[in-house]
């Protein structure tokens, strides 16, 4: 493949809700650049040198601000900031200080991704550009998508100078509501569109994870995955047991699952997960401050849409690495509360580092 390029800023120029919608490039001194429109908060490239210094774009997005909505699948939530609430809510209910909410139901019985205009799908306010970061805010409302509280959202994705992305996220409400918080970006290590992500080799640093029913709610039991196809402790390739017929691969359809997090508990950032893709020797390792991680290996992607490099994106052409809360946490009181009152700031830091490896 040839180097690989930002996308044209002049296909991101529109006007959507009244607010104006653009692409913004960041760029550190070791040539990283990433492309970042405040349409959902996306990252719509992230170009990083591989092994030969060719720069390989490491995500999957699209060419233009057209293709976002036209796609509206998996595609809606590609590089997509995502909330109020990331990952499902089972049936769409939850209750919180005496109070029945009610969500849209938008993937089988459950609620995802915040609903049918998530985070993903707003136009965030673009507060300060620097050239390797920018700062974004949105005020999602009172009662907007079902959820209780003006929640005051800031994220700030910042390329440092050891080439991670850095993404910042803080929150405040008005009234006690319920937040999870993630960026939804779909990774291929060997470039976007350039096939499969089964050789990418995967270490999670978790021995537990959330086992799941068949509309992937979690149990209420955390589970160690010794022994199971789960088990991502000692690295081992994406693909080689993604067929297993375990009942949580058949649940997923391959991996999709809340992984929790051995140093979850612990104050500040903490290595995660390291990936390494097979051809271009580019390694990513994820350090965040949250309790669990989603590791979902593509399953649902299907081809019908076409990327930045022209490729059609077919199953399990990415990986999704969304550093967050447990899903359903509302309902589930022994997991680690999602709860937000007024006077409180959340506060969460994640980093996507890459380097090469020799
Ligand atoms: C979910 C998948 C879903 C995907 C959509 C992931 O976080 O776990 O089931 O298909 O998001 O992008």
């Amino acid at each position: 493949m040839n180097e690989a390029a930002t996308p044209d800023p002049n296909n991101f120029n529109q006007i959507i809700d009244g607010k104006q919608v653009n692409l913004y490039i960041l760029t550190n001194k070791n040539r990283l650049k990433a492309a970042i429109t405040n349409y959902g908060g996306k990252l719509v490239s992230l170009l990083v040198p591989d092994s030969s210094g060719k720069l390989t774009d490491v995500v999957l997005g699209y060419n233009s601000l057209k293709d976002y909505q036209q796609y509206t699948k998996n595609g809606a939530y590609f590089g997509a900031l995502i909330g109020r609430y990331g990952n499902r809510i089972a049936k769409g209910k939850f209750s919180l200080d005496g109070e029945q909410y009610e969500l849209a139901i938008n993937n089988g019985p459950n609620a995802l991704h915040g609903g049918l205009k998530g985070f993903n799908s707003v136009v965030w306010d673009v507060v300060n550009t620097t050239p390797n970061s920018i700062e974004l805010h949105y005020l999602a409302k009172d009662g907007e998508e079902g959820f209780p509280g003006n929640l005051n959202v800031t994220v700030t994705y910042t390329l440092t100078g050891d080439n991670a992305l850095e993404i910042a996220y803080q929150a405040t409400t008005d009234k006690t509501t319920v937040l999870n918080l993630t960026n939804h970006s779909y990774f291929n290590l060997n470039g976007e569109g350039s096939g499969t992500i089964n050789d990418h080799t995967l270490q999670l640093n978790a021995t537990e994870f959330t086992p799941v029913d068949a509309t992937l709610i979690p149990t209420g039991k955390l589970e160690p995955v010794a022994g199971t196809p789960l088990d991502f402790t000692i690295p081992e390739k994406i693909g080689s047991r993604i067929e297993d017929k375990n009942q949580q691969m058949v649940y997923g359809k391959g991996y999709d699952h809340n992984y929790v997090l051995n140093a979850g508990k612990e104050k500040g950032q903490h290595l995660a997960a390291i990936v390494l893709g097979d051809k271009s020797s580019i390694e990513m390792q994820v350090y965040t401050d949250q309790p669990g991680i989603q590791f979902y290996s593509g399953n649902f992607m299907e081809g019908g849409d076409t990327g930045k490099s022209g490729h059609a994106y077919e199953s399990r052409t990415a990986f999704c690495l969304e550093t967050q809360h447990f899903p359903d946490s509302p309902n589930q009181p022994q997991f680690p509360t999602t709860a937000l009152k007024p006077g409180e700031t959340f506060n969460s830091v994640t980093f996507y580092k890459f380097s090469v490896k020799k």
